[in-house]
């Protein structure tokens, strides 16, 4: 198992590299955005660990230009920056994971092979009904190849929904499983929600994929 370092700060990626290679990896390090890249596009690596804030080239251009080169080899974010909107960031950017500084390497390291396992069968973390597609590790969903713009708790919905496909989903799961709530709450909140997550998932489109089940739930599907 090869595993690339990138990260300027010499004491942490020699931590890094020392506890790699005492759980059987071998680690090379990056010590610049620049170095880094190129290590991951020429090197034969099956998981990258990239530091945010890096001298010549960022974290973020890194993963950026790896993505766009097509290569699909994990990344864990590693960075202080622990601002949600620096998370969404990495995520969005086709980041797998996201660790803030200081973290135990024995973290990091499960992390890595929660995703190490996940390996080949990445695909099945998108589901596809009809021309929707839910990536579930991207947090993105499309259809017919255009991006959805949803916010978290509508793609929380939509995600359940097609977990589910094909079953009625009811008001109070939906209502538990989204907003935490139980089943005395409102779930006219589920109502209304639904109707958004409507207006922009089939309102666009000729086929309609979420239905309602009058009195009992919804039900995503391909009719
Ligand atoms: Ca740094």
């Amino acid at each position: 198992m090869r595993v690339l370092i990138v990260e300027d700060e010499t004491k942490a990626a020699e931590y890094l590299r020392k506890g790699f290679s005492e759980n059987g990896f071998v680690a090379d390090v990056a010590g610049c955005g620049e170095d880094g890249l190129h290590l991951a596009l020429t090197g034969d690596y099956e998981l990258i660990i990239l530091d945010v804030g890096l001298p010549e080239r960022s974290g973020w251009s890194v993963i950026s230009e790896l993505r766009r080169s097509g290569k699909d080899i994990p990344v864990i974010f590693l960075t202080a920056r622990d601002a949600v909107e620096d998370r969404i960031k990495g995520l969005e950017l086709g980041a797998d994971d996201y660790l803030i500084k200081p973290f135990v390497f024995s973290e990091l390291l499960a992390r890595v092979r929660t995703i190490l396992r996940r390996g080949p069968l990445r695909q099945l973390d998108i589901l596809r009904i009809g021309d929707l597609s839910i990536d579930l590790v991207r947090h993105k969903a499309t259809r017919d190849n255009k991006r959805l713009d949803l916010t978290p708790k509508e793609f929380a919905l939509l995600s359940l929904l097609a977990r589910r496909t094909g079953e009625v989903v009811s008001r109070t799961l939906i209502a538990e499983q989204v907003w935490d709530m139980n089943f005395d709450s409102d779930t006219n909140v589920v109502d209304v929600a639904v109707r958004r997550l409507r207006s922009k998932v089939d309102d666009p489109f000729e086929t309609k994929l979420i239905h309602t089940l009058r009195g009992v739930g919804y039900v995503l599907e391909e009719r």
